[in-house]
């Protein structure tokens, strides 16, 4: 049986820190996750949020633009809210894939 000297349950911000930390103090870690890498943060609460605010301030903005007449042609913001909602999802979890490379076991 393998041996660790820390055993991490939970690879969310807290558990990606702490094995982080672990790690390079020479630490051996095994860090379990049972469903994703990354945990709420990376695919429900911080990045898809942040998304999602940051696309309602531009949308926001460019109807400025437009009812100030910065527009030299006409701008359909459209409402396809669903869409927009899938697309930030697989931004943030093509993102997220990136940034929790590292962690994933090697094949
Ligand atoms: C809408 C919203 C927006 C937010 N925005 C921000 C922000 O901008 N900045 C910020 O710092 N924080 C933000 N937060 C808070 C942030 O999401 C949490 O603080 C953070 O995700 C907590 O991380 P964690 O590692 O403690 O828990 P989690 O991310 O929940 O990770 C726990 C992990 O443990 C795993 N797990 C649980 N039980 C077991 C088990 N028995 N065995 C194996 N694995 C297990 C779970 O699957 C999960 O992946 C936001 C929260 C919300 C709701």
């Amino acid at each position: 049986m393998k041996h660790f000297d820390e055993v991490i349950l939970g690879a969310g911000s807290a558990g990606e820190l702490k094995a982080t930390i672990l790690a390079r103090a020479t630490k051996s870690v095994a860090l379990i996750e049972k469903l994703r890498v990354g945990g709420e943060c990376a695919y429900v609460s911080c990045m898809p949020s942040k998304a999602m605010l940051r696309s309602a301030q531009v949308r926001e903005t460019t109807k400025k633009i437009v009812d100030l007449g910065g527009a030299s042609h006409p701008v359909n913001l459209g409402d396809d809210f669903d869409g927009l909602y899938r697309e930030l999802n697989a931004r943030c979890k093509a993102t997220t894939d990136v940034l929790t490379e590292p962690l994933r076991p090697s094949k």
